[in-house]
């Protein structure tokens, strides 16, 4: 494969960068991260305007995700200061014959080298240039080469920039952070394919996320390719629920799925519930509040289309009856409700397809068995919510197994959208949900996908001197 120039240079950059690094003390990885949030911060209204102008998601929301940015920033800072990403396990050397003797083993993590980080184009600030991935990738140790989405290609440069700016005022390498700004797919699977490259992260499509892993397994050494690809995430209202919900329900849920207009990984695609006036009633109001709710213009025209052609074979569907009634106007897409029964979800892998957009179908089962058994067909999702199992009931055991079977996330309350930046959280999933379900894209143990273990066996002590840190 003939590698672009741009490409070529930034990969070599990293490497030239990736050694002193790895090897670098949790204060020198601080002040790094610490940085990088300070300089958002100061670039505040510049960079929210440009983000807006790109992205159409609207200032509020576009302030909100830089405090978002800065705040993970800011946590992996701390983690790192703290020496959150030198942990060891040490078993002492005892004496004998095995297997009860042993050497001294200590094991240690090592930062696997430079990541590739393809930004998303729904996160323009927290799963873009300076988010989620770069931050827990530069936090374990490791460069990063930031492909830029072309939906905000302007704010990507500015951003690097920026960065850049931090680097050199810490007087780090520019390689550090890299960034490649060409629009083209061959680029993107040129940068998997750079021998520089030891780890992939990604959030997008299911499609470039197929093409782009196929090209990280097929190198002459596969390297892992993180992908975050696509989720429908249920939400399963018992009949409690729907009984204690009203009108409440609808309008939490529409606000849920229409917010942002839907651009969300976690927006809730599926309504899932028992057959009964009140489920009907329910899904015939949440109806009427996403056709009020206030849409905006999609993040780019790929993805209105993505939204276009997903709604229109949900329209068309025998056995989807269309609730809502709000029709596009002004390259503002409306929002969509439709209504199936679970037999014909069961019968039709199409209609568990992701419609990536305000587009949500609710699902009704005629018995326990068969809501479980739909639930069980999706496969594979980022988060299943579950309302009116706090009885702890054999049916709600029951729903739960399925629950805790196809997500990476099982909430009791709320809404799926809105995802935490803790310890304890998990957001990936089985298939498609993401690539590499033991490992989180969200949240500070997101660290773990870019540090390898190494067992030291009888490590001198100018070794275990270092505390975990990499030599
Ligand atoms: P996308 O089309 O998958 O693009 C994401 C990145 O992957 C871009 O940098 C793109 O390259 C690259 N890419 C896409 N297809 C490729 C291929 N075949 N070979 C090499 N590189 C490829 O995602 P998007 O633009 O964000 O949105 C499109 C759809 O993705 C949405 O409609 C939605 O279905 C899904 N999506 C899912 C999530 C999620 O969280 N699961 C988030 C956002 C989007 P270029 O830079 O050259 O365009």
């Amino acid at each position: 494969m003939t590698l672009h120039p741009d490409v070529d240079t930034a990969v070599a950059l990293a490497c030239e960068a990736a050694g002193a690094w790895a090897g670098s003390d949790g204060a020198r990885r601080a002040a790094l991260l610490d940085g990088l949030a300070a300089a958002l911060e100061n670039d505040r209204g510049a960079l929210v305007a440009l983000a807006d102008n790109e992205t159409h998601l609207g200032t509020a929301r576009l302030n909100d995700e830089l405090d978002r940015t800065c705040f993970q920033l800011r946590g992996f800072a701390s983690l790192a200061r703290n020496g959150g990403f030198y942990d060891r396990i040490d078993d002492a050397a005892v004496a004998g014959p095995p297997p009860a003797g042993r050497p001294r083993l200590t094991r240690v993590r090592v930062p696997v080298g430079p990541v590739a980080m393809f930004s998303a184009s729904n996160f323009p600030f927290a799963f873009s240039v300076l988010g989620g991935d770069t931050a827990s990738a530069l936090a374990a140790g490791c460069p990063v080469v930031v492909k830029g989405h072309p939906a905000h290609i302007s704010l990507s440069r500015r951003v690097h920039q920026l960065a850049q700016g931090v680097l050199r005022s810490l007087e780090l390498p520019a390689g550090l952070i890299g960034h490649i700004d060409i629009d083209t797919y061959a680029a993107g699977l040129e940068l998997v394919a750079h021998p520089g490259i030891q780890a992939v992260a990604f959030t997008g499509s299911l499609a470039g996320g197929q093409a782009l892993g196929r090209q990280a397994q097929s190198r002459s050494q596969p390297i892992p390719f993180y992908g975050e690809l696509g989720s429908v995430n249920p939400v399963v209202v018992l009949p409690e629920a729907i009984e204690q919900g009203a009108g409440g329900l609808a309008k939490t849920l529409a606000a849920s799925i229409t917010q942002g207009s839907g651009q969300f990984c976690t927006s809730p695609g599926l309504l899932m519930m028992l057959d009964s006036p009140g489920a009907r009633a329910l899904a015939g109001q949440l109806a009427v509040e996403v056709d009020q709710a206030g849409l905006h213009r999609m993040l780019s025209e790929r993805i209105h289309q993505g939204y276009a052609q997903g709604v229109s074979t949900l329209k068309q569907h025998s056995e989807v009856r269309t609730l809502t009634s709000a029709a596009s106007a002004e390259g503002v897409d409306g929002g969509f409700v439709g209504l199936t029964s679970a037999a014909a979800f069961l019968a039709d892998e199409a209609l568990r397809h992701e419609v990536f957009g305000a587009a949500c179908v609710c699902v009704l089962a005629t018995s326990l068995d068969e809501l479980c058994a739909a639930l069980a067909a999706v496969g594979g999702s980022l988060t299943t919510t579950l309302l009116g199992a706090e009885a702890g009931s054999e049916r709600d055991l029951q729903v739960f197994r399925v629950a805790q079977k196809i997500s990476g996330r099982v909430l009791f309350k709320g809404m799926p959208t809105g995802v935490a930046v803790t310890h304890a959280q998990h957001h990936g999933g089985p298939w498609p949900a993401s690539t590499q379900p033991l490992f989180t894209s969200v949240g500070f143990t997101a660290s773990d996908r870019f540090l390898r273990p190494v067992a030291l066996q009888d490590a001198p002590a100018w070794l275990t001197a270092r505390a975990g840190v990499p030599v």
